[in-house]
């Protein structure tokens, strides 16, 4: 943000899943940079996520966190009836919240580990646009996290990439029934250096690096600036779209 130019989230409120480190947390910062209030959402990390509202109250802005387990409706409930309460509005949710992990061959992937990944990664989506939905009084803008995995599949992770191409089917059904109030988009990330892909195989991460014509992985912040173009009138005419912010990965044929 320069110095005199406008800010693009002026008088929004934001509600940004998983955004107590990575993506999340690197989206909850943009926007409140931006101008934003921002409720920030975590499952575990609460003092991180507390540090960052700090840090958006330090410019100036509303920030709250609130703990809640995005897969399952009750938590999801009270997580909206708190924003309803603190704020009485919503404009934007980013439905970021996800886990990845290997499953191994489709033939062995446990039932338990497809369901715990569905529901972290897709169900959520549908329960948190539910709910976010009736709060969108003065039409808003949803923006779903889902990934290159989502576009192309992904070996030894079909029940990670089933959830993400979920996330764009849901996105582009959402987008056609909620227009014109409200646009619905995703996002799909390549490679982005966050704690999610830091635990990946040293022999993985060169692979990628070397398919990825960018020959580099992504920043958090760099997916947080596609988030702001989705959340702000800078998108006035974008809706159903999916975003793909891979440093050119998925045109390698
Ligand atoms: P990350 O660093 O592992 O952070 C995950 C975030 O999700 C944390 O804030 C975590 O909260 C939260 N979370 C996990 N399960 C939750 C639940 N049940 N309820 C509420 N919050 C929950 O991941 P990331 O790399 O930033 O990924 C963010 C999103 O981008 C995910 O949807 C991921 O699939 C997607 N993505 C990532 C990449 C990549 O390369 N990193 C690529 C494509 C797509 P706690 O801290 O409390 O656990």
């Amino acid at each position: 943000m320069v110095m005199g130019e406008k800010m693009i989230m002026k008088n929004k409120i934001a509600l940004v899943t998983g955004s107590s480190r990575g993506i999340g947390k690197a989206i909850a910062l943009a926007f409140a940079q931006e101008g934003a209030d921002v409720i920030l959402n975590c499952i575990k990390s609460k003092a991180a996520a507390q540090k960052i509202s700090e840090d958006i109250k330090k410019l100036g802005r509303r920030s709250i966190v609130i703990e809640a387990d995005v897969s399952k409706y009750s938590d999801v409930k009270k997580l909206f009836a708190e924003v309803k309460k603190n704020f009485g509005r919503l404009d934007i949710l980013v439905n970021n919240a996800g886990i990845f992990e290997f499953g191994g061959k489709i033939n062995e992937i446990p039932e338990k580990t497809w369901d715990n990944v569905l529901n972290i990664n897709l169900k959520s989506v549908f329960l948190c646009t539910k709910e976010a939905v009736p709060l969108m009084k003065n039409g808003g803008s949803i923006i779903n996290i889902s990934s290159i995995y989502g576009v192309g599949g992904c070996d030894y992770a079909s029940h990670y990439a089933a959830s993400k191409a979920g996330i764009i089917a849901l996105s582009e059904s959402a987008a056609i029934e909620l227009a014109p109030k409200i646009r619905v988009n995703a996002i799909a990330p390549g490679i982005i250096d966050t704690d999610m892909t830091a635990n990946d195989t040293e022999e993985n991460k060169k692979k990628y690096l070397s398919l990825t014509p960018m020959k580099r992985f992504g920043r958090p912040e760099e997916i947080a600036k596609a988030a702001l173009f989705l959340a702000s009138d800078n998108s006035s005419f974008v809706t159903g779209e999916t975003l793909i912010v891979d440093g050119g990965l998925t045109k390698v044929k």
